[in-house]
């Protein structure tokens, strides 16, 4: 079944490796279609004006299921500080699949050096992937990182406006993500949008957050007659004692994930995941409650790019086949079929006794 092409093949040999038993039929059939735009990199790519129509009223819906969170909007650009990501202490947990941004910083003197290593790179070699990185020599680390997740920017925000008021906060961000793990599944792609709604409270208050939004991020899925499935998962920690902290975090039940089949034949793809940090960033960056005790955190994201290529995958690549309620949701009215599944939630918790 796995027939790999030429694309796939040169990629592999040039080290990808790992990648080599994933069907690359998806993302050929994705390219070809113009929805993505290949630049050369894998896990890099263009998004057509179709792909970013659907990943946009996507965005809409998620909107419109969140109406109801006197939720704060917050939009940063995808870097951040680089001193917050230092203390986030992701370099414990990811360092592989972070980016950190680099620039030149010398004199003249460096200049000449950096233009000859380069004069020299692109003399020497025959192929982009064998050229010569020397010049890179001359680049110095800069204030700011990629950013790695769509809400690490607002922890410190949040803690520099001192105690937390009594009932909380939930802010909304949205933000492209750098993550270091060139693919050829195009649900594992090294830049794409993060849509979060993060909560910063009690205990009780995140926890409550958690389990409505493994409610409604079902709820949307299941509007966009996508095949929903739940379960308990754990972040890629890096290195030996990785696996420690990984089985931890799963004992505990801290992150769930909403799994849909997208392009990876050795499993299915996680596009909403859920997520509580408990006392991880409060107390990292001294974020209080109104009480005093130290603010837990809780998060749910959306893989933006994951669910609009979930959404291709299975109804097609061509938007105007796909089903009826699907288009409506999207493309009619959204507000008021979002609002009707909101209340069927509702209705059904009443009937089961009442949510958690
Ligand atoms: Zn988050």
């Amino acid at each position: 079944m796995n027939t790999m092409t030429d694309t796939a093949a040169a990629a592999a040999a040039a080290g990808t490796v790992a990648d080599a038993n994933t069907a690359p039929d998806f993302r050929d059939e994705l390219l070809a279609a113009g929805l993505l735009i290949d630049t050369g990199e894998n896990g890099l790519y263009g998004r057509s004006q179709i792909f970013e129509d659907v990943l946009e009223r996507l965005n809409v819906a998620i909107t419109r299921l969140g109406a109801d969170q006197q939720s704060e909007v917050l939009r940063f650009p995808p870097a951040m500080r680089r001193t917050d990501f230092e203390d986030s202490e992701y370099l414990k947990s990811f360092p592989n699949l972070a980016g950190t941004i680099h620039s030149f910083c010398g004199d003249d003197l460096g200049h000449r050096r950096l233009l000859r290593a380069l004069d020299d790179a692109l003399t020497d070699s025959d192929s982009d992937d064998e050229r010569s990185d020397a010049w890179m020599a001359q680049q110095k680390p800069t204030r700011v990182v990629l950013t790695p997740a769509a809400c690490y920017p607002i922890y410190p925000v949040m803690a520099r406006r001192g105690a937390l008021p009594a009932e909380g906060r939930t802010v909304d961000v949205l933000s492209y993500c750098f993550r270091h793990e060139p693919s050829l599944d195009p649900g594992r792609m090294q830049m794409f949008r993060q849509r979060e709604y993060v909560r910063l409270g009690s205990a009780e208050q995140v926890m409550a957050f958690r389990q409505m939004w493994i409610d409604r991020g079902s709820l949307l899925v299941a509007l966009l007659q996508l095949p929903v499935e739940i379960d308990l998962a754990n972040d890629p920690f890096f290195g030996r004692g990785g696996k420690i902290v990984a089985d931890s975090q799963r004992a505990q039940a801290l992150k769930f994930e909403l799994l849909i089949p997208i392009a990876d034949p050795r499993g299915k793809t996680a596009c909403l995941s859920f997520n509580y940090h408990m006392e991880h960033f409060g107390a990292i960056w001294k974020i209080v409650c109104a009480d005093g005790a130290v603010a837990h955190t809780g998060c749910v994201g959306f893989g933006m790019e994951r669910i609009t290529l979930a959404l291709f995958r299975h109804h097609g690549l061509d938007v105007n086949g796909w089903p009826d309620e699907v288009r409506a949701l999207l493309w009619g009215d959204t507000e008021a079929r979002v609002a009707q599944g909101l209340q069927s939630l509702q209705a059904s918790a009443a009937h089961t006794g009442g949510g958690a």
